[in-house]
């Protein structure tokens, strides 16, 4: 059982379960009723105009819903991506330059699991992109 955590408030209320062995499952029975769930596809605001559509299972009578893996790996990059653009969720740093690179400071609360001292950097557009700090 996980949450779909965010720092929306649109989202406090979006409980998801991922069913065990299923990676992408065709069929799927709620838990506690012990009826075939009903496909469904759930909409949900991650913030503004942005939203993402995922295709999970509603139990027609507790409305208990689930998502395969797939679907819960696809909201997961979702909110991350929503969260890296939020206007909530920054932190402004000043940027150096060194004649070939810009620089900037990584609080060390963002980094306590560094080990290789190394980062990947995804673009994202032109002004933006994702660190992983390795
Ligand atoms: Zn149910």
């Amino acid at each position: 059982m996980r949450k779909a955590k965010s720092n929306f408030e649109e989202l406090e209320d979006v409980e998801f379960k991922i069913g065990n062995e299923a990676f992408k499952p065709k069929t799927l029975s709620c838990s506690k009723c012990d009826i075939q769930m009903k496909k469904s596809g759930i909409e949900i605001n991650l913030e503004g105009e942005v939203s993402i559509k995922v295709l999970g299972f509603e139990c027609p009578k507790c409305k208990k819903r689930y998502l395969g893996l797939e679907e819960a790996k696809k909201l997961d990059k979702a909110l991350i991506i929503s969260r890296l653009v939020s206007e909530d969720f920054k932190m402004e740093r000043s940027l150096s330059f060194d004649g070939d690179n810009f620089i900037f400071r990584v609080p060390k609360e963002f980094t306590h699991d560094v080990h290789k001292k190394k980062v990947d950097i995804i673009p994202l557009g032109a002004k933006q992109f994702c660190a992983l700090v390795k």
